[in-house]
């Protein structure tokens, strides 16, 4: 049997707050109960949100906590040839079109479809010519988004054409240990970014390419992450990559429902750890479902 590995993947774009210490017990026991390993990469893509001050603060929050991880830190921004090489190949297999929409411009298009996630790119970009197509990415900031009916179609049983790499018979599945076997449905993000206007990757690309790097058996995150499940699917079947076991935990909210995030002043751990407040104690009081006063658990 292959040993358990998990991963505590945070973005360096803020301070840890207790949900973030609840997401990293959950993924660091899910190992360490198995005889596994736990990784701790750090998701910092975002150049410009991204702070090396948050990296500190997310080690020293982690050790406070007791949770130890295995072998050196993964930065994504050490990473960045590794995903265009799969923007290439994607390129290459005739599944990305070059955007150059504004976040604007797709907000003020008031026929944009909603999906499940949220709204959808109405696809203006899909259906430029192919000769302007190739003079504005010249000189055009642009990003670069999947098409996502084309990799439908490749990925189709019935399709002849189907890459090696992508061969698989029937739906598309991940299986949850929380809720089941899935299917995905990417449909519900239309065609996302896979690299941005200022990054040669987005969230989705790296997540996918970095799970299977590093031999990921177990992905241990917030249940807000669920949906983006349907996409690193996907993903995985054209790039050939193994997909790891999931496990989407309920988060923490405050004591009005609303989740925790950074933007709304949930208590960090680092002014936590600075008030004396002993970060082992309390990473046992979340394992055994004690909550700190003023806190809930939610559903996504
Ligand atoms: N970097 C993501 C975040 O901080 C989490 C990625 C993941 O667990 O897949 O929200």
């Amino acid at each position: 049997m292959t040993s358990v590995v998990a991963r505590f993947a945070p973005s360096p774009t803020g301070l840890l707050h207790i949900g973030h210490a609840w997401s990293a017990i959950l993924s660091h026991d899910r190992a360490k109960g198995a005889g596994g390993r736990f990784l701790l990469r750090i998701e910092d893509i975002d150049g410009t949100r991204s702070r090396s001050d948050y990296i500190d603060a997310i080690e020293r929050d982690l050790a406070w906590l007791g949770l130890d991880w295995d072998g050196p830190v993964l930065l994504q921004s050490e990473r960045l040839d590794l995903y265009g090489e799969a923007i290439e190949r994607l390129k290459a297999m005739g599944l990305l079109y070059p955007c150059f929409c504004t976040r604007a411009e797709i907000a003020a298009s008031l026929s944009a479809p909603h999906g499940d996630a949220g709204p959808l790119y109405p696809g203006t970009c899909r259906h430029i010519a192919d000769s302007e197509r190739a003079r504005r990415t010249a000189g055009e900031e642009h990003a670069w988004r999947l098409d996502l009916a084309r990799a439908l179609d490749m990925l189709d049983p019935a399709a002849e054409e189907m890459p090696d790499q992508a061969r698989h018979d029937g739906p598309l599945i991940w299986h949850d240990e929380l809720a089941g076997d899935v299917v995905a449905r990417p449909e519900m993000h239309g065609d996302v970014i896979l690299a941005r206007k200022d990054a040669p990757a987005s969230y989705h690309l790296a997540v996918t390419i970095d799970d299977a790097a590093q031999g990921v058996t177990h992905v241990v995150r917030g249940g807000d992450l669920f949906a983006a499940t349907h996409v690193h699917r996907l993903l995985q079947a054209l790039l050939g990559l193994p997909t790891p076991i999931y496990r989407h935990h309920v988060l923490l909210a405050d004591d009005s429902g609303a989740r925790l995030a950074k933007r709304n002043k949930a208590p960090t751990l680092q002014a936590m750890r600075g008030a004396g407040i002993d970060g082992r104690a309390l990473a046992d009081d979340l394992r055994a479902g004690r909550l700190p006063i003023g806190f809930r658990t939610s559903e996504a």
